[in-house]
């Protein structure tokens, strides 16, 4: 189960909160935050995202609850998301 926030949350992060602007990775201009989330740490907050796959040799995949930000750019409009686990 995830909570979800409107902006910059500064709770909403399993480890350093997000920033509030990154660089885009697909036209390198600015991407702001819009929307951040937490996924409860909790065994009783229903499924997980770590439980949808696998983690597995060559292969990469959350073993925990994480918390995720979603970016969108100033200037190209497409969404980037940065997460973290707990
Ligand atoms: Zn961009």
């Amino acid at each position: 189960m995830f909570e979800v926030f409107v902006g910059h949350n500064k709770e909403a992060s399993h480890q350093q909160p997000f920033a509030k602007q990154v660089d885009c990775p697909h036209c390198r201009s600015t991407a702001r935050i819009a929307l951040t989330s937490l996924e409860g740490a909790t065994p009783n907050t229903g499924p997980r995202v770590s439980d949808l796959h696998l983690n597995q040799k060559d292969a990469f995949w959350p073993h925990d609850s994480i918390a995720f930000a979603i970016y969108f750019c100033k200037k190209c409009g497409i969404a980037t998301v940065l997460w973290n686990q707990a």
